[in-house]
């Protein structure tokens, strides 16, 4: 079974996806950890983020491997662990034009169609119930307010150790990354006609995370 949840950044995807996939019993897969991996190794090459070719290079021939850390998940590209190095700043700002691409899109969704269909996943992305399983039992959007969203990023950061973040800023960049995602040609952020709609703006994250798996149970996933 797939569980595809789509939305922008910051909407609590990662959170409800991993919870989802603990209380199910499922794998995780985070499609967005493979752009910004790919925009990382861009960085480190001196690839441009307009060179298509380049970015097509690698996407193409850099494997990305998923791996664990006792209970948490690791990301790794051509051999490097890139876990922690593709949640700065600079990758932020680096993966939408990355992403924009249409033949780095095409290679990363090859991948995680081949990932997705041997198991069970709970897919998070941006085109995940449009494009890369539109035939997922499950489809869910999920967002938040670009405030709410801004004022999570701050305490992730701080949360995360890597330091603390202006709130203007984190809201600007959330606001021009949305724009970009959603306005881009290729598969941009959209909801797909049959997903359900949820927000989390001043919910309970466990009242999302209950309604994605009552979702799956109608759809005959098992309680673990
Ligand atoms: O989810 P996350 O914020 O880590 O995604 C980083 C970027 O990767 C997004 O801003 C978007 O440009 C891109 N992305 C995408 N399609 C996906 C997942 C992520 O275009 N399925």
């Amino acid at each position: 079974m797939i569980i595809a949840i789509d939305g922008p950044s910051g909407a609590g995807k990662s959170t409800v996806a991993k919870a989802v996939a603990k209380k199910l019993d499922f794998d995780c897969l985070d499609t967005g950890a493979m752009y910004r991996a790919v925009a990382w190794k861009a960085l480190q090459d001196g690839v441009a983020l307009d060179d298509a070719a380049g970015l097509e290079a690698i996407a193409v021939n850099d494997a990305i491997d998923f791996g664990r850390d006792g209970g948490s998940q690791t990301v790794a590209i051509a051999g490097y662990d890139v876990t922690a190095a593709i949640r700065t700043a600079e990758i932020d700002r680096a993966v939408s034009p990355v992403s924009a691409c249409p033949a780095v899109r095409e290679a990363l969704v090859e991948q995680q169609r081949r990932i997705g269909l041997a198991g069970n996943y709970v897919v998070e992305g941006r085109d995940i119930g449009t494009v890369v399983f539109p035939a997922a039992e499950v489809k869910v959007f999920l967002t938040a307010s670009p405030e709410e969203r801004a004022h999570r990023r701050v305490r992730q950061n701080v949360d995360r150790g890597i330091g603390s973040i202006d709130y203007q800023t984190v809201l600007a960049d959330i606001i021009r990354r949305d724009d970009i995602d959603s306005n881009r040609a290729a598969s941009p952020l959209k909801p797909a006609e049959d997903a359900v709609p949820m927000d989390s703006t001043g919910t309970y994250i466990e009242d999302v995370i209950d309604a994605i798996c009552d979702l799956a149970y109608a759809r005959g996933a098992e309680r673990a």
